[in-house]
């Protein structure tokens, strides 16, 4: 039987419908209209694509969006004046820096985000709102995990008492979702690259969520019949061509449900930022 196929935009659309009306309820009951302002320096293609789509999102939910594009030569301490002036800017709810940044300040990406103020830390990874998650108070998380939940409870699978199983432990996706699943009560492993036996511990998941970067990297033999694979990968193979860390056509042949890539998972990513950027908004009325 075949799986499933979780649609991306499907999701996508109601979760931006939902961030709408939170807009529009903050402009009536506040007088406040959310702000985002996205920082790009240099001119990584892909990373003008992201930005340019984050941009079309806000405007199409009524959000502000500033796009601050700054020259490849931007100097560390050029970059936090300009956090400095948007931390003090009160039109301006959320802050993200895209990442990569360019090879001459990249070693100091981390000091770069954690200047941003973490109530407009609308991408989740400043230290503090880290911290929030981990002892289970959580304020800012990050987009893509958060996108992973929000697909789950929307397409109605059950998390509670599941095993989970989520290959990747990088910090803006396997380390969250470890930290959301067991808030939702899942048993969770995170694998990574020393793991042993990878096909035998994901054929344990009941929920199983590939973050690796690795194209094809989940075969049809590591999944459990019946299990919810999340695809987050998001690899390009050629030019033209994405594909994610599962191997599609194999997996969708045994899962129960499975999202596709591209137009799976990665949809719901800006759409979980906008939600960030209202949450924001109401995290800095409440400060
Ligand atoms: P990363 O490179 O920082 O982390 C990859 C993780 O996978 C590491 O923890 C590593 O230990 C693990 N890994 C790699 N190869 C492995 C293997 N052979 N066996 C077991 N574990 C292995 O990557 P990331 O930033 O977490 O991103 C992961 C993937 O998700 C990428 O394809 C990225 O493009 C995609 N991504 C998508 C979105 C989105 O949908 N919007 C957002 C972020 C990342």
């Amino acid at each position: 039987m075949s799986a499933r196929i979780l649609q991306g935009k499907e999701f996508a659309a109601k979760i931006k419908e939902s961030a709408r009306t939170e807009v529009e309820e903050l402009k009536k009951n506040f007088g406040v209209t959310p702000g985002l302002a996205v920082i790009i320096v240099g001119e990584n293609p892909a990373s003008q694509v992201y930005v340019r789509n984050k941009h079309k999102t806000c405007e199409e939910l009524g959000i502000i969006s500033e796009v601050v594009a700054m020259p490849e030569t931007t100097t560390k301490d050029e970059l936090l004046a300009r956090i400095d002036a948007l931390n003090a800017d009160k039109n301006i709810h959320g802050i993200l820096v895209q990442l990569p940044l360019p090879d001459a300040i990249k070693a100091h990406s981390e000091e770069i985000l954690n200047r941003i103020n973490p109530l407009k830390d609308v991408d989740g990874f400043h230290p503090e709102n880290v911290g929030k998650l981990v002892i289970g108070s959580p304020a800012l998380v990050p987009c893509t995990p958060a996108g992973c939940i929000e697909m789950l409870d929307l397409a109605g699978i059950e998390i509670d008492g599941k095993r989970a199983v989520i290959i990747g432990r990088s910090n803006i996706v396997g380390k969250p979702l470890l930290h959301l699943l067991m808030a939702r009560h899942a048993t969770v492993t995170v694998c990574h690259t020393h793991t042993k036996n990878l096909a035998e511990v994901a054929r344990e998941g009941e929920i199983l969520v590939a973050a690796s970067g690795k194209p094809n990297l989940v075969t049809g033999d590591m999944i459990r019949p019946g299990a919810t694979v999340i695809d987050v990968g998001i690899n390009r193979i050629a030019p033209k061509k994405l594909v994610g860390d599962v191997d599609f056509e194999a997996a969708k042949e045994i899962a129960g449900a499975i999202t596709p890539v591209p137009g799976g998972v990665g949809l719901l990513t800006v759409a979980m930022l906008m939600k960030n950027v209202v949450k924001a908004a109401r995290l800095q009325l409440e400060a």
